[in-house]
């Protein structure tokens, strides 16, 4: 779509502009390439841009955002992002799509991609910044796009399994079923693939003696498993995991173990309790006794991973595995190399923008999935199983507002860390035909957002409220740490930490800090100081406090001073500069509940029999984590039971099949 004025005056008008008198927006564009030839209003009587090739930029999630625009006197004829600094994986929609869509249409009136608004956004500010002074008639670019009508025909396909949702549960839901020799379809409905996964800030959980080999135990961590050995057993499998845990433990005492004791009985009996006894215990049976197989199947397809463990925030034991940023963000590490291996397979396609709607029931078996694309064509895919890997509901207000017990409220002024298609359809397919949901009230809310923190083991960081105080114990239970941080004043508190965390304004994670520093993070913000009376400036909290409780922090951390809220996880002091702190609020961060299982992942109706053909893996069930999920739990949740949930589809389907 060409666009032509008549108006000479406005090039007149332009070229004034180009002589000097800039806005603030324009004064980011800098033009890269002089038109061939200045146009003269004699000889050009319609133009809407100077033609020539320009720079704007606008600020993303991650920082500058630079893009280059070449244009001719009537059109943009190309959108090249030259500089970004947004999240690997869950900015690249945008970054692919927005670009190609403002060059085919002609326009800046271009909605923002779902899941990833902030690069949008600065593709769109910097294309602006780039035109405003070289376009006659800005609001010509704003006109929206027409829409063709989509066609009502409906689209057919056929496979042996059918997976909806291609986050971390679906893709390797997806990956076992290739490998056992199913054909697959993996149906999204964003325009991305990654759901929460690629965003995860979290890691993996698994026992995993070998690397935990070269952390020495504390003594605290050794009161620790005693106490779980005391606990009085809640069932038959508790009492058996105490057993087994008793001679391990046991055992590695009477060597002279002094490295980090662990097992999956220790991570079974940490979930179980950590859940309040509230998960099912033969699956959390399944799932510690699988973590590790899942870190190792990562592995196989290319994941790396960081040495050694750390204890992700909330996760009560030093058994999480961090992966290597070999995509630029740790949730792509989990995804990517998954994908990779998929977009391989003939056998198998992946489909974006198509979000499945219901299930097809025949005579009580599921056999496909109704749906329709984000343009608005409907689908049908037919198959032999079905796996529902669509993710949790913090995004739902609906939702989590029919579901909540526990909290106050959990409507709209509450907000979530997770990515908008967070929305619960697998529960909601699941229940309308017949399956049974379990712990559904039991939600989780992070003490923090996920914006503006550092994501690097809590050993190095305390919270601290507007009075300067700490308020409770940093390694507690997420759901202990937001009831406490809703508590203080104006619901928020603030991380602090420092230089042994952050090198070059990098986490240990890769979270870009520095660039993100003095943004509003919808609310969040990072602040850096090189002393901490500047940083208690910045932050609006008493110096004095401040100072008193990190003094009073690092003597619990060399030792010489009991922590009195009962904090047992050290590193490093709080005392090099520069000093950092994340301002940062509880949010809705995991849905601990959903579609029943049993531990082949076949979903369960409300009698507790199989409905035969569909099979759940990943946060759309529930069943693991009880009242409250450990951190590093969910990630290796939805490896050990996708992975299950592909090989159980597959060999439902293969046996199914015709033979060939
Ligand atoms: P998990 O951790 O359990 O794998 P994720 O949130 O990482 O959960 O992934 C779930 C994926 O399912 C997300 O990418 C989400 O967009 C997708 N999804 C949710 N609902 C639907 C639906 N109705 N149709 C297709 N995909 C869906």
């Amino acid at each position: 779509m060409k666009r032509f004025f008549a108006a000479a005056v406005c090039l007149c008008m332009l070229l004034s502009l180009l002589a000097g008198c800039a806005s603030p927006a324009q004064q980011q564009a800098i033009p890269t390439a002089a038109p061939e030839e200045t146009p003269q209003p004699s000889e050009a009587p319609t133009a809407l841009f100077v033609p020539g090739t320009y720079e704007g930029t606008g600020t993303g999630f991650g920082g500058e955002l630079k893009v280059s625009v070449e244009v001719d006197e009537a059109s943009i004829l190309s959108v090249t992002i030259l500089e970004n600094r947004e999240t690997a994986g869950v900015a690249d929609p945008a970054l692919e799509k927005i670009p190609a869509a403002i060059v085919e249409n002609q326009t800046l009136a271009i909605d923002a991609i779902s899941g990833c608004t902030f690069a949008s956004k600065a593709i769109l500010d910097a294309v602006t910044a780039a035109l405003t002074p070289v376009c006659s008639d800005m609001n010509a670019l704003q006109e929206a796009v027409k829409q063709d009508a989509a066609s009502s025909e409906t689209i057919e396909l056929s496979t042996d399994v059918v997976v909806i949702g291609a986050g971390g549960a679906g893709l390797s839901a997806a990956t076992e079923a290739v490998e056992a020799g199913a054909s697959v379809i993996v149906l999204e409905k964003m325009p991305a693939i990654g759901g929460n996964t690629i965003r995860a800030g979290s890691a993996l959980n698994a026992a995993d003696p070998e690397r935990q080999k070269s952390i020495e135990m504390t003594d605290l961590e050794r009161e620790t498993i005693k106490g779980i050995l005391a606990a009085e057993p809640r069932d038959d499998y508790m009492a058996q995991w105490q057993k087994t845990l008793s001679e391990e433990f046991s055992a590695y005492e009477a060597a002279g173990s002094t490295y980090l004791f662990d097992s999956p009985s220790l991570h079974k009996l940490q979930t179980y309790m950590g859940g309040d006894y509230v998960g099912n215990p033969e699956i959390i049976d399944v799932f510690c006794d699988n973590a590790l197989a899942g870190v190792e199947f990562l592995s196989k397809y290319g994941a790396l991973w960081q040495d050694g463990v750390t204890a992700a925030m909330g996760a009560t034991w030093k058994r999480s595995h961090n992966p290597q940023l070999i995509y630029g963000s740790k949730g792509a590490t989990f995804i990517y190399p998954l994908r990779d291996f998929l977009e391989r397979q003939e056998d198998c396609q992946i489909f974006v923008d198509h979000k499945a709607e219901h299930l097809i029931m025949d005579n009580g078996v599921c056999t496909g999935v109704s749906g329709t694309t984000t343009d608005g064509q409907p689908f049908v895919v037919s198959a032999l199983s079905v796996v529902i890997a669509a993710g949790g509901f913090s995004a739902n207000v609906e939702m989590r507002e029919q579901y909540n017990k526990h909290w106050a409220t959990l409507n709209e002024n509450v907000g979530t860390s997770n990515h908008p298609g967070a929305t619960g359809d697998g529960i909601t397919m699941a229940l309308e035909i017949g399956a049974n949901l379990v712990g559904m009230e039991w939600i989780q809310l992070t003490p923090w957002g996920s914006k503006a923190i550092p994501q690097a083991a809590i050993d190095n960081q305390i919270f601290v409220n507007k009075e300067g105080e700490r308020f409770i114990n940093e390694d507690n239970r997420r759901d202990v740490m937001a009831a406490e941080a809703l508590k203080q004043t104006d619901s928020t508190f603030f991380l602090i930490y420092d230089g042994h965390i952050i090198v070059d304004g990098v986490s240990q994670t890769g979270n870009k800090m520095d660039e993100r520093v003095g943004q509003d993070l919808d609310g969040e913000m990072i602040y850096k100081a090189d002393t901490l009376e500047d940083l208690a400036t910045q932050i609006g909290v008493p110096y004095e406090a401040l100072q008193k409780t990190v003094d009073d922090f690092n003597a619990c951390v060399d030792g010489s001073a009991a922590d009195p809220l009962g904090r047992s996880l050290y590193d490093q002091k709080i005392d090099k500069a520069p000093f950092y702190a994340s301002k940062t609020f509880p949010v809705v961060h995991h849905t601990m509940g959903g579609i029943e299982i049993n531990p082949s992942t076949e979903v369960l109706d409300g009698a507790g029999n199989v409905i035969p053909g569909l099979y759940a893996a990943g946060e759309t069930t529930g069943g693991v984590h009880g009242s409250n999920r450990l951190g590093g739990n969910a990630i290796a949740d939805i490896f050990v039971f996708g992975r299950i949930a592909g090989q159980s589809a597959a060999a439902q389907a293969l046996s199914l099949a015709p033979a060939a």
